[in-house]
């Protein structure tokens, strides 16, 4: 049900005072190659392409939906904080993040391990009432599986996430995860 498939760069900054239509800024967090960029084409252009990167320096995305209340939510999406060379910055990547999406690849066990380091960071240093979303991507490599559904579901559970298993390459729980996200957001205007 997304507004549209366009999404834009640099988008314009109207800060909205609206509560039937928030924006939000959402961070992607998580190892590098476990697809948050594809992830967040496919949720923003509809695509898999996997030799695209949507990374450019300090810009983001952003994509819009509509919710069944006629709500919208605006995501504006950055995806650079959990990249190594950034690191150091992610700290000002959080800031004012409404929303924090932490991505592991479901072969990857280390993957995993790193997703709850940057959720520690989150705890640490993110807003209080962050909405943080832990997503299993590459669920269509289910042959390779090396994070079991139950520990990130139990992970989720005690960490107060919500959880869900993606594949960008499929498309699969790509648009339920945002729309899951938008659900629970505060109902309060963003600024
Ligand atoms: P990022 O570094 O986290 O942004 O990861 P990318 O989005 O650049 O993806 C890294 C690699 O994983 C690319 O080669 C993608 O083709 C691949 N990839 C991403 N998502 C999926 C997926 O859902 N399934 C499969 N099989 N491969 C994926």
């Amino acid at each position: 049900r997304n507004i549209g498939r366009l999404g834009s760069l640099n988008s314009e900054n109207s800060a909205s005072s609206d509560p039937k239509n928030l924006r939000v800024k959402l961070v992607l967090l998580g190892d590098s190659g476990v697809g948050k960029s594809c992830i967040v084409l496919r949720f923003v252009r509809g695509q898999f392409d996997p030799t695209s990167k949507v990374t450019v320096g300090a810009s983001f995305l952003s994509q819009t939906i509509a919710l069944q209340d006629s709500t919208t939510v605006k995501f504006e999406i950055w995806d650079t904080a959990g990249q190594e060379r950034y690191a150091a910055l992610a700290p000002l990547y959080y800031r004012g993040a409404a929303v924090a999406v932490v991505v592991y690849d479901i072969t990857s066990p280390e993957s995993f391990s790193k997703a709850q380091f940057w959720v520690k960071e989150l705890q640490k240093h993110g807003s209080p009432d962050i909405v943080m979303a832990l997503v299993g991507n590459k669920a269509d490599l289910h042959e390779n599986r090396s994070v079991a559904v139950q520990d990130a579901v139990e992970y989720a559970e005690k960490n107060d996430m919500f959880f869900i298993e993606t594949s960008a390459k499929t498309a699969d729980n790509i648009n339920q995860l945002f729309e899951e996200i938008a659900k629970r957001l505060p109902r309060t205007p963003s600024s």
